[in-house]
């Protein structure tokens, strides 16, 4: 299939219509307005295959979580989801794979209203980036440098899932076989929260003007808890036994191994925020209103650097930071 008719089937089943996009899809540029009040917040994210993804990862959930990372960007920053750009690279030009593809990414598209605007498409080994682009009043943005000595941590949903699938599917991992006949929906669960990550918007949005910081936690909860604190010139110190868990990881692993995924795993896409420990019974409220829930999970101190506490006050070192490339 000619590189055209690619762009014209991603085009068809991305279709959202927006007031604020003059011209979309099939010009040098597109050309938006951005309403009056507002700042633009705009962020990338590329996923490689077998970087990011396992490679046999289906093409629908592909195209779901290559918006739905970006989206979860957006999130953290409190903004409002509007345009997308889509840079795509692909081995071949299957029509089908595209089709699916692009079925995946226009679920999401049209639950948050976000037009895809434009893109490339060009041939090499399989890769998605997506720029999107959002909304936020200027001086309402979540900042992770706004933390301060006696904010309390907290985190929405669940943590460690994300991790936890990408082992179920992992045949290389002594425990693959143990996984496979174990509970088979706890498994399917997990997988589920890798492949199709739920972004936090709705969250994102209430926590404008109550949140001091917040990161959307892509690397692992300890690598990005640390993001906020260098950015924000504090530390932390967090409760282990206070991470939230899911009934699919509580189900499959001991407490060791759900630890280290929750402290470590990337890909959750939950958003660790710091509040005022008085803001905290209203923000809880909202949250769990809102259909996802957060929960306090430590404390910001001024001494950098995140620890980790068990029942008992003792600190657990951690076996490795979170996702580093070039490491
Ligand atoms: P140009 O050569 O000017 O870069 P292209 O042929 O690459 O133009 O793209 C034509 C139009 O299709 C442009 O509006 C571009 O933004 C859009 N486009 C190309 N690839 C994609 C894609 N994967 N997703 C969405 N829009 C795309
Ligand atoms: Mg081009």
């Amino acid at each position: 299939m000619p590189e055209f008719d690619l762009i014209e089937l991603v085009r068809t089943r991305c279709a959202v219509a927006r007031e604020d996009v003059r011209l979309g899809i099939g010009d040098d540029a597109a050309l938006l307005v951005v309403p009056p009040g507002q700042v633009l917040a705009v962020s990338t994210d590329t996923l490689v295959a077998g970087v990011h993804f396992p490679l046999r990862t289906h093409a629908y959930d592909i195209g779901w979580k290559a918006l739905a990372v970006n989206l979860s960007d957006l999130a953290a920053m409190g903004a409002t989801p509007a345009w997308a750009t889509l840079a795509l690279t692909l081995p071949e030009a299957d029509a089908r794979w595209v089709g699916e593809f692009a079925d995946g990414f226009a679920m999401l598209a049209r639950e948050y209203k976000l037009a895809l605007v434009g893109g490339d498409t060009t041939q090499g080994p399989l890769s998605v980036t997506v720029t999107i682009h959002g909304f936020v009043p200027e001086q309402a943005a979540l900042l992770r440098s706004g933390a301060r000595a006696g904010d309390e941590v907290f985190v929405t949903g669940t943590l460690g899932d994300a991790a936890a699938g990408l082992r179920c599917l992992d045949k290389g991992d002594p425990e693959a076989n143990r996984l496979l006949a174990a509970a088979p929906g706890a498994r399917e669960a997990l997988i589920e929260r890798l492949n199709r990550p739920v972004p936090r918007v709705a969250q994102g949005q209430l926590l404008r003007g109550w949140a001091s910081a917040c990161i959307d936690v892509s690397d692992g909860l300890h690598a990005d808890l640390g993001h906020v604190c260098v950015a924000s010139n504090v530390g932390a110190d967090i409760d282990v036994d206070e991470l939230p868990a899911s009934p699919a990881l509580l189900a499959l692993f001991d407490r060791d191994a759900r630890r280290s995924l929750q402290l470590a795993g990337g890909d959750d896409y939950e958003l660790c925020f710091t509040a005022s420990e008085l803001d905290a019974p209203q923000l809880l409220g909202d949250l769990a209103r809102s259909g996802c829930g957060a929960r306090r999970i430590g404390r910001v101190v001024a001494t950098p650097g995140v620890r980790v506490h068990a029942a008992g006050g003792h600190t657990i070192a951690l076996p490795r930071h979170g996702w580093e490339h070039f490491a």
